[in-house]
């Protein structure tokens, strides 16, 4: 591209003063990771790709899904006929928004054994996964690796974020020494989701990343931000290391338990089309509580022993002790995929 064209198509960021020509020139140097790409990692990747990060990574394990269409702005009608990986379909439109960047789909699952490769030598990680075990995955990655994160969530109405600087700021496991309990918390597929509050969260941490990226790193926020977009609420927390209480597991341990494994498993059942997950440290959920978490959105069958539902050809089995069955599937990744929309964490 001339020139002449380039300078164009940044002209409006460069004039805003903490930007301009030097700051723009450090993004463009710049190489981002967008960790899933659903309602968050469609804006987030969109936002980069625009603002001229010189290299852009998009990781997703999923396909577009006429649901999808609602809030994941950048998928379309043909997206979904063509069941397209997501990633793929973020890229292929980002490339035509900008296509003096590098832009790269990746249709894979996060997991301890890719993360590394797929995230080494980048200058930061956006969060748009859908799951707190790939959180802390990728904050293990952040902490071991000195890659700063912004982590990032939604459901309904809410939302927060927050910057991770490693070795500087609290890290994800400094708010929360672990996950939650399965099926414990509402998830978009269950609690429903507003499109503008993924605007909101990712236009927040889009301007974080904007920041780090054009050397502007100091004027970073040091809380955890939260939000009600249906109330207008704003709510800003001082998150001290190691939570100011307790000692971090990650920072002041160095110990990388979800990159060295930890966190749950998958099994292809031998002999039925099914796959098991266990989720981390088996903790005991309430059938009652899941039921009628899910009974807004699927059919649900309750039993002493189980809660059982269908999503589309598949079904799901969860048991007490937090495992699930998911039959009608041999993919480990679509089982993980619809454990983490379904039941959570
Ligand atoms: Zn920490």
């Amino acid at each position: 591209m001339p020139e002449q064209r380039s300078s164009e198509r940044y002209s409006r960021q460069v004039l805003y003063p903490a930007i301009g020509a030097a700051g723009q020139e450090r993004i463009a140097a710049s190489t981002v990771v967008v960790a899933g790409c659903g309602a968050l990692g469609t804006v987030s990747a969109s936002l980069m790709a625009r603002a001229g990060v010189g290299r852009l990574r998009i990781i997703d394990r999923d396909f577009v899904e006429i649901s999808n269409l609602q809030r994941q702005v950048l998928f379309d009608e043909d997206d979904v006929r063509e069941m397209k990986p997501k990633a793929l379909a973020a890229a292929d439109k980002l490339s035509r928004v900008n296509p003096s960047i590098v832009i790269e789909g990746v249709v894979s699952d996060l997991n301890p054994d890719n993360i590394v490769d797929l995230v080494r030598g980048f200058s930061l990680i956006l969060d748009g996964t859908d799951n707190f075990e790939t959180r802390f995955l990728i904050n293990d990655v952040s902490v071991r690796h000195d890659i700063p994160w912004i982590y990032a969530a939604c459901v309904g109405s809410y939302g927060l974020t927050m910057n991770i600087l490693p070795g500087e700021t609290a890290c994800l496991r400094c708010v929360m020494e672990s996950a939650p309990p399965p099926g414990s918390v509402p998830t978009c597929d269950t609690a429903g989701i507003l499109g503008p509050v993924v605007s909101i969260i990712s236009g927040l941490q889009g301007i974080e990343a904007l920041k780090y990226l054009s050397g502007n790193r100091e004027s970073m926020s040091r809380e955890l931000v939260s939000l009600d977009a249906w109330t207008q609420t704003m709510t800003r927390l001082e998150v001290p290391r190691s939570g100011g209480r307790r000692r971090c597991e990650t920072c002041d341990g160095l110990e990388f338990s979800y990159l060295s494994g930890k966190g749950s498993r998958s099994v292809t059942i031998c002999g039925r089309n099914a796959v098991q997950v266990t989720p981390e440290g088996r903790a005991a959920i309430s059938l009652r509580d899941l039921a009628s978490r899910l009974s807004g959105s699927v059919a649900v069958q309750e039993t002493k022993f189980l809660v059982r539902f269908q999503v589309e050809d598949l079904q799901v089995a969860v048991f007490p002790d937090g495992r699930a069955i998911i039959t009608g599937t041999k993919d480990p990744v679509v089982a993980r995929g619809l454990y983490a929309r379904y039941v959570g964490a």
